[in-house]
């Protein structure tokens, strides 16, 4: 055998041995675009090294929580004080009350939050809470959005709406999910359809506000209203998923996007991660007082974890979310993911390449479309193969972005406008080869 010298390689088949699949998250394995993972050995602001020492610049940002960049010395600073304090304690903190008080001042539709350690682990709780709260059992959620693996959540639409779901993963019982009703993404008649056959059984409409599981898709304005108005008139609880855009599209997260058009828009309960922990374990769900206060020790809706408000991860969590607060910040990073976007559909137009994107905050999503999709099976007209393409592409010229053609991007401050342009450079390249 001949020595094997892309130490990527090497490190897969080894990963493979003894973790299914080599990986530890399905995505990261490579599945959908072919090729062999690159294994990250460090990183620093923009950039991620792998294992031949090729820097990459990074636009998923560990999908997300690292929107100051990898190392921003005052996270650093933090997190290795608190490491010195101690780990974890399985008692409570301060850090706890003043983690939970800087995300209550940033949201101000929570009255009170709790701490977890994943996004699954938020969702899986905030509809608990749901269906505690409220005495009913079904769900509503939306096909494209993505909202941890808790088996309930693990569901795609039926064959018809008086139906229900059916699991898309083994393991799954059909009993599990058959109170997880599945729509479309941003169809209002089919919504007002599944109210008037099941409202007074819908705990609550989980839904991701800008889904960022199906790339970049919005929820339109109408679409967001009715879903309030929905589950107001039928008292089920408006759950947003914000782990993804969550203190990443807007500092006050995409519930401050749509409360800029649609006056006084709060949901009730909101499910937080990715950015709030700045990169180590940390999610969190919260809401309405009454709601909350149904949580045990306080209500009999049960609810726990060892770890926690580990004080790492809260010293991780307040310390970016210190930063990110700093005025003008999210202005700056609003800008510069305009400009990636902006830049793209240039490149593309210039190459004769359908082209569509979108971006808020520090969020950004592509196509290789004419147009914006609407919703879960729009986005999948994407040719796979020309997006695969685009991947590798970019790749083999140092740029990584989500090697599957229904993630989002992301931004963040450490991305200057030189990274930003040879990504552009690197993609106008790249589309030369998909002309037609
Ligand atoms: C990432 C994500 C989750 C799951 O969070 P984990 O920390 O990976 O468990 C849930 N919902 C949304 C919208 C996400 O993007």
């Amino acid at each position: 055998m001949k020595p094997n010298t892309d130490l990527n390689e090497a490190l897969f088949e080894r990963a493979r041995r003894v973790i299914p699949g080599g990986v530890n998250s399905p995505v990261r394995a490579f599945r959908a675009v072919g090729g062999t993972p690159r294994f990250v050995r460090r990183a620093q602001g923009a950039y991620f090294w792998d294992a031949n020492d090729q820097r990459f610049i990074d636009y998923i940002g560990s999908w997300g929580p690292m929107i100051l960049g990898h190392g921003h010395p005052a996270v650093l600073e933090a997190v290795q004080k608190a490491a010195v304090d101690g780990f974890s304690f399985g008692a409570p903190t301060e850090r706890e009350i003043e983690l939970a008080e800087a995300i209550l001042a940033l949201v101000p539709s929570m009255d009170m939050v709790r701490l977890v350690s994943s996004g699954t682990e938020a969702g899986m709780s905030a509809i608990r809470l749901a269906r505690g709260a409220t005495g009913r059992n079904k769900i509503v959620k939306f096909e494209g959005c993505y909202h941890g693996h808790a088996d309930a959540l693990l569901v795609k639409a039926g064959s018809g709406l008086a139906t229900f779901g059916n699991p898309t993963s083994a393991g799954v019982p059909a009993e599990v999910v058959q109170h997880t009703l599945v729509l479309e993404y941003n169809n209002i008649a089919q919504l007002e359809q599944a109210f008037a056959l099941h409202g007074a059984d819908i705990a609550g409409l989980m839904i991701e506000p800008i889904a960022g599981n199906m790339n970049f898709v919005r929820a339109s304005l109408p679409f967001m209203q009715r879903c309030r108005e929905l589950c107001t008139q039928h008292g089920a609880l408006l759950v947003f998923d914000e782990v993804m855009t969550g203190c990443r599209v807007a500092l006050g997260s995409a519930q401050s996007v749509y409360a800029r058009d649609l006056p006084g828009f709060a949901p009730d309960l909101t499910v937080l991660g990715k950015v709030i922990g700045g990169g180590m374990p940390l999610a969190a769900f919260g809401g309405r007082r009454a709601v909350m206060e149904q949580l045990a020790p306080l209500g009999p809706v049960y609810q726990a974890g060892t770890l926690s408000g580990n004080p790492v991860a809260t010293a991780c969590g307040l310390a970016t979310l210190r930063e990110i607060g700093r005025p003008g910040f999210f202005e700056a990073l609003s800008r510069k993911t305009r400009s990636l976007v902006d830049g793209l559909a240039a490149a593309a137009a210039a190459e004769g390449v359908a082209f569509s994107g979108d971006c808020e905050g520090g969020m950004f999503g592509f196509f290789l479309l004419p147009e914006l999709p609407q919703n879960y099976a729009q986005v999948m007209k994407t040719e796979g193969a020309r997006f695969n393409t685009l991947f590798h592409g970019l790749l083999a010229r140092g740029v990584y972005i989500a090697p599957a053609l229904y993630e989002a991007g992301f931004v963040s401050a450490a991305h200057s406008e030189e990274d930003i342009a040879a990504t552009v450079a690197a993609a106008r390249e790249v589309f030369q080869t998909l002309r037609g």
